[in-house]
């Protein structure tokens, strides 16, 4: 087992991290985790934890805004937006985009490269007409089409892509240039690298990879695009009330909010973007290079169209998969099986995955291909 031991625990017990790929629930920073595991029983002097507080008290309501200001500054997010901590995952955002964006009737544009961008689509079906603008089914969803082969609707209430598709391991290299509102399912990629959040008119992400544990879902949208939803817009699916109530017209999850907090204090400390993304391409390209180097493991996706997050990779024959993966759980490296949908292997490199981790997946793989290849 070559996992990295570290102090934690009642008693300081010795406890174990493993290396995680899971693509979500994923990997949290392990400082995050420890710094919540100290105060956990008595938050900030409170002789309760942050669980057993009011949404409403002062004290937590600080750490929400702690929460925002922080992802405003990681961002850059200007006071054109609206920073909503919602529930109800990235999947309910298919249903709320277009209950906020469109009117009854009017047609909007879908981008259909994966299996989140479908289910986008077959959601968004229930609530009026979709023009798929772009697909890369044919190709089995291993390829960005390129925009100029788009046919955009000229009439669409907004355009809804997925820039990082999770399970095909599928990224765009471009921001869809369109003179409707930009949409954008960001949940398996913010906070990755610096974007340019002015492109875009909503951006949405479940939490649970980048950002912090499930149970919340980010949206930030341009102020101009709230108040139009549809008469029957449930009040919990309409951003406006939201907006209108810092997130808190309900009670929030407030330990997942209370931890995201953490998180992002984290890669503020880290440097920011800038330098999590420079981790990131490093942790992507040592990974893609022993996939590219060997006549062992293949990934079938363009390589212009990589994603930096979700390296789905197969090996050369299925009936080595599941040694693969019982040898790889004995060293220590977890949550390596591809999607059900789409079968072999998938390492999921979010921001808290170590490099430390992927050069341990690396070395494994390597040294399984010289034993079996
Ligand atoms: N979109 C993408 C790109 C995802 O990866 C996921 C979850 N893996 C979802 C949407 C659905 O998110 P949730 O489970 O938060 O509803």
């Amino acid at each position: 087992m070559r996992m990295a031991p570290l102090l934690g625990g009642r008693g300081h017990r010795r406890v174990t991290r493993a290396h995680n790929f899971c693509a979500g629930p994923a990997a949290l920073p392990k400082s995050v985790l420890e710094h919540a595991q100290a105060e956990l029983l008595n938050w900030s002097g409170r002789g309760a934890s942050v669980m057993e507080v009011s949404h409403r008290s002062p004290a937590f309501l600080e750490v929400a805004s702690q929460a925002e200001a922080t992802l405003r500054r990681l961002l850059g997010i200007t006071d054109d937006y609206a920073v909503l901590f919602l529930q109800g995952g990235a999947s309910l955002q298919f249903a709320a985009v277009p209950l906020n964006l469109s009117a009854v009737g009017q047609s909007v544009d879908q981008a259909v490269t994966g299996q989140w961008s479908k289910k986008a689509l077959l959601e968004g079906q229930r609530f009026g007409p979709v023009n798929i603008a772009a697909t890369s089914e044919a190709s089995n969803f291993t390829t960005v089409p390129p925009q100029e082969a788009w046919q955009l609707d000229a009439d669409a209430a907004y355009l809804h892509y997925c820039p990082n598709e999770t399970i095909g391991g599928l990224e765009f290299g471009f921001v869809p240039q369109v003179e409707v509102p930009l949409v954008a399912d960001m949940s398996s990629t913010i906070l990755s690298r610096p974007i340019d959040v002015q492109q875009y008119g909503v951006i949405y992400a479940g939490a649970q990879k980048n950002i912090g544990p499930a149970g919340l879902c980010l949206v930030i949208v341009h102020h101009e695009l709230l108040g139009h939803a549809r008469a029957e817009t449930p009040a919990m699916l309409n951003w406006q009330t939201a907006a209108n109530n810092d997130s808190m017209y309900n009670t929030p999850p407030t330990f997942a909010l209370y931890l995201t907090g953490l998180v992002f204090q984290w890669l503020e400390k880290l440097g920011g973007l800038e330098e999590m993304a420079a981790i990131n391409r490093r942790k992507a390209s040592k990974l893609y290079r022993v996939i590219d180097e060997s006549n062992f493991y293949g990934n079938p996706v363009d390589p212009i169209s990589r994603s930096l997050m979700n390296v789905p990779f197969t090996l050369a024959d299925d009936r080595f998969d599941s040694i693969f993966l019982r040898e790889a759980e004995q060293a220590g490296l977890l949550n390596l099986k591809g999607h059900r949908s789409v079968g072999g292997m998938r390492a999921s490199l979010y921001n808290a995955v170590e490099e430390a981790s992927v050069d341990a997946l690396c070395d494994f793989m390597q040294d399984f291909e010289q034993r079996q290849g």
